[in-house]
This record gives structure tokens, sequence and C-alpha cells, in this order.
């Protein structure tokens, strides 16, 4: 698997801090880089290493090539970061403006590139779509020819294993501490917002919390009542030794996808290399995740298997003095395993592809778990029902490149500055239908008031609708762990409990 550059650890966990950040991905510590900036007190907690998890096993395209229109602010500006990230951090990141180029044959899918060169055109950004010759043009020892391209020079690619690591320390020299093997077990609140994190070292007091958890952002939600919805795919990546160079940036055919690397060698996936397990959560929002799933179909691997049962038996809530599942040896680093057998088809195909190349050599391959959202594009948001809760997460395959972006925005939003980018298409709202919305009326219109008086100058148009808490966070004289919200439990008659019953190992709850 890949190894991230190391980054040392912060001793001692503070006992109060200004904001808290869970998650040491390239989305938690570029928000730990510039509130610290800012000159606020921050402290980022990591269940297991920086950059562990997706940050460190992409493909390394930073693109603004084929955004979604609502992310295309955020994609430009994360580039223009990204131009000068080495300077500001005073590191290597790896990033080189080498330039994505998609090819295909496929008409729908060239028809559908045609259409994004409209926003392209109206956002300034400057891509082009190439003809076959132009393609042989840009890819002189290609052996294959493809009826059209999608190039834009002006994207590029960045060295995963380097970038956040180099963003971390960059944050930490502004102040920030990094506790890394530090699991955040949950929230603590207090009249109904946020009054700081409880990690498996202990308490720390925050005003305000950013939860940039990546595939287990979900589950750390849903211990505290808080309906995000995102499901987890897993994509396989490998790296070659050093092979002569044959295009220097992001090259993405259907069948196999390029980016050089620094150490001479090339990451190389298979576009379509993705498997999703079913589980419950799939049941229950179906209607959420059906058009994306159309949208994918076929290019996806789904299964129903031992992680529905996983998914059905583990717990839901835990109590914050015990270890929670984020310190489980499994969960400690999520380290799915790759799918050879599509590695072996995108091998096969590069080298259809670049014969002159001669032998790949394989140098490793590893996989990773890529938390997506029904509309594929991330929540930035603080969560109207958990004032002082932001969520930074849900970046749906595409966070790396965003990455540097997506922090500075959550530093804005969270500090009460002006966002340097439109927020509002990643309001955590737009997950939560009508209906929902009036049934939770009530507690909305409750802390929003909260909210006004107590965090002030939050940018305007955000945050205009509630999240979904299954349950209000209600004191109980009775409960003496009162500044819980209180959970839903499931009804004993609910059938998912039934069929688990047998496989139950773990404490349910
Ligand atoms: C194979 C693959 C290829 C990809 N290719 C690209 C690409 O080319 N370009 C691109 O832009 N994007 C790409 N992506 C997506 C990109 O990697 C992610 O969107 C991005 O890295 C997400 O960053 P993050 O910080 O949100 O999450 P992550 O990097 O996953 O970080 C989340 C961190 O939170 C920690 N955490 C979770 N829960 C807790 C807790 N309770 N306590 C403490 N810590 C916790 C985790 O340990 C983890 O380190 C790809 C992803 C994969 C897997």
């Amino acid at each position: 698997m890949p190894r991230p550059e190391p980054v040392r650890p912060d001793p001692q966990i503070p006992q109060a801090v200004d904001v808290a950040i869970i998650g040491g991905g390239i989305v938690g510590v570029s928000a730990a880089w510039k509130l610290a900036e800012m000159g606020v007190r921050v402290a980022l907690f990591e269940k297991g290493e920086i950059a562990g998890e997706q940050s460190s096993r992409n493909w390394g395209y930073c693109r603004q090539q084929g955004r979604d229109p609502r992310e295309l602010p955020l994609a430009m500006m994360s580039l223009a970061l990204w131009r000068r990230l080495d300077h500001e951090v005073a590191g290597e990141t790896g990033f080189r403006e080498a330039g994505i180029l998609y090819v295909s044959d496929d008409k729908a899918t060239i028809a559908g590139w045609e259409d994004w060169l409209g926003h392209a055109r109206a956002h300034g950004i400057e891509t082009q779509l190439l003809t076959h010759r132009e393609i042989a043009n840009l890819l002189p020892q290609c052996a294959r020819r493809w009826r059209a391209g999608l190039w834009t020079p002006s994207d590029g690619r960045a060295e995963p294993e380097k970038a956040a690591p180099a963003i971390a320390r960059a944050a930490q020299r502004l102040g920030a501490t990094l506790h890394t093997r530090t699991a955040v077990r949950g929230l603590d609140l207090a009249a109904g917002r946020i009054a700081g994190i409880v990690s498996e070292r202990g308490a720390v007091r925050a005003q305000a919390v950013v939860l940039a958890g990546g595939a287990s952002s979900q589950a750390f939600c849903r211990r505290h009542g808080i309906v995000l919805k995102a499901l987890n795919v897993r994509a396989s990546v490998l790296r070659t030794g050093p092979l002569p160079e044959v295009f220097a940036g992001g090259l993405a055919a259907p069948d196999f996808a390029i980016r050089r690397r620094l150490d001479g060698g090339y990451s190389l996936a298979a576009p379509g290399a993705t498997t999703f397990d079913i589980v419950p959560e799939v049941l229950r929002w179906l209607a959420d995740f059906w058009p994306a799933y159309k949208k994918e179909q076929g290019r996806m691997k789904v299964r129903l298997g031992r992680a529905f049962i996983d998914a059905l038996v583990a717990p839901t809530h835990w109590s914050l003095d015990k270890p929670s599942p984020f310190e489980d040896e499994d969960n400690r680093v999520l380290d799915p395993r790759p799918d050879h057998g599509a590695l072996a088809e995108a091998v096969a195909a590069f080298r259809a592809a670049f014969p002159a190349l001669g032998e790949v050599r394989i140098v490793e391959r590893w996989a990773g778990m890529i938390d997506a959202t029904p509309d594929a594009i991330p929540v930035i948001s603080e969560v109207e029902t958990l004032p002082g809760l932001y969520l930074a997460t849900g970046f749906s395959g595409h966070g790396f490149g965003i990455g540097p972006g997506a922090g500075r925005l959550v530093a804005e939003l969270v500090s009460g500055r002006a966002p340097s980018v439109d927020p509002t298409p990643f309001r955590f709202a737009r997950q939560h239908n009508a209906r929902q919305h009036n049934a939770r009326r009530h507690n909305a219109r409750q802390h929003t008031a909260h909210h006004h008086n107590g965090s002030g100058g939050r940018p305007s148009g955000h945050s205009k609708h509630p999240g979904r808490l299954e349950d209000a966070p209600r004191p109980s004289p009775k409960n003496p762990d009162k500044k819980e919200p209180r959970i839903r439990r499931r009804p004993a008659s609910d059938k998912r409990f039934l069929i688990a019953w047998p496989f139950c190992r773990r404490d349910w709850r």
C-alpha cells in the first residue's frame, strides 16, 4: 500500500482549542493549515496516519476538466492554490501543470464532452476537444487511435503520498497540533451545540468541529443521529517501476488511466474498476442513489456479500468512554483488497497502447475506499441542527484535486469570513427532501436562533435549511449522559435486526 510521507505528531493533546478537526486527509490538513494561518487555535485528530486513506491512494489528478459545473469555481480556486502550494507550504507536493487528457471512441461520451465545453468556456477554462490526429500529436508513441479527446493543459497532477503530509507540516509550523493514532469517538455537546470532541486519548473542548473523515464520516454522523447520505465504493490502483515518459500528465482512456509519477513510474488504474458492496443503507437510500447508479452502471461491480452482514451488525451507537469502532485494527487505516483482475486488464490495455514500453514492472497494488454522495459532489457545510459542527466530506472520488480549495472554504465558513466561492451547492441540507425538511422545521427554528446568537457572521445563504437529526438533542434529567442527542434505536421488530440476530458478535444498540 502507499506510504504517505511521515509527519511527526504532537505529543500532547490540548485541553481546549477553537476548532477540532477530525480526519487527516487532504481536506482536514488543508482546513487546519488555513485556519492556523488565520490565527485560529486548531487541533487535528487522525485515527491512523496523515493521508493514510484516500488521500495517499488516489490517482493524483488535479483537474477542472469534466467537473460538475457546481464544482467548477472550487476546482479553479484549487488549481490556483496548487500552482503556488509548494512555495506556500515550503515543501514538495509533486504538483506539475502537465494537463489532463481523456480519450474515447464512444459517441455519447464525446457528446457529453461537447456539452461540457460550454461550462468550460463560461468559466474561462481553456479546454479543447481533440480529433484523433491531435491526440496522436500529444501521444506520439501511442499505437492506439481514439475518435476524440478532451484536453485541459492547465490541469495538473500531484503526488498523493507527498501532498497532504507537506500541507500538514505547514499547518504545524503555523501552530496547529496534529494527533495521529488518535481516533475521535464522538462529539461533546452542550445545550444542543458543539462543546468539543472525545478522543481515545481524552476530551478536548472546542467551539467548532470539522468532520473530514472520508469513508468513516457516515458512521460517525450516525452515532450522533445525523443522517449523512454517503456510500463507500472500492477503487484499485497500482504503480509501475520506472518507464520512459509517454505522457507527462494524466491520461484516461476507457480501459486504463495513467499518471506520470515523480519517481519515473506511472500510477495505473482501470477507470471502471470500482466495486460497490451492498450494505443496508443502499436499500434505505435506493431512490437517492439510483440516478448515480444508472450513470455508472456497467462501470461498477456490484456485490452482495459479507459487507452487508458486517454493516448490519456493526454498532450504530457506542459509549464515548469505551473504544469506538474507529479504533478496531481493521478500521484504524482502511486498507481494502485491490481488484487484481481489473488491474491486470488495465495493464494489458496500457501495454497495447504503448507497446514500445516493453515489460511493465508492477511494484505494488492497492485499493482505497471512496465516500460517494448521491449527487457526487461533496458536503461542505455547517449542520444546521447541530451548531458548531461542520461537514467536509463526501468528495465522491475527486476530492484530491479540490482538497486545498475545500480546506480553504471550510476555514472560511468556520471562521465566519466571506467565502472565496459560493458554498451553496455544497449545503448539507440538499440531501434532505422537503418532507423531512418540514418535519424538522421546529428544530431548525430553535437552532437557527441559537446559530445567529452564538456564532455570528456566518456567510448568508449557506445553511438556510436544517440537516436531519433523527432525534434532536434533548437534555434528560434522568440520563447521566445528558449532553448527548437522544438516539433512535431500531425497534426490535425491525426485520434487519431479526435477519442479523444469528450473526451478532458485537454490541448491538
Ligand atoms: C483509487 C482512488 C483514486 C482517486 N483518484 C482521484 C484523483 O485522481 N483526483 C482526485 O481529485 N481525487 C481522487 N480520488 C478521491 C480523493 O482521493 C478523495 O476524494 C480525497 O482524498 C478525500 O480526502 P478526505 O480528506 O476527504 O478523505 P481521506 O483522505 O479519506 O481522509 C479521511 C481521514 O479521516 C480519518 N478519520 C475518519 N474517521 C475518523 C475518526 N473518527 N477519528 C479520527 N480520524 C478519522 C481517516 O483515518 C482518514 O485518514 C481517488 C480516490 C481513490 C480511492
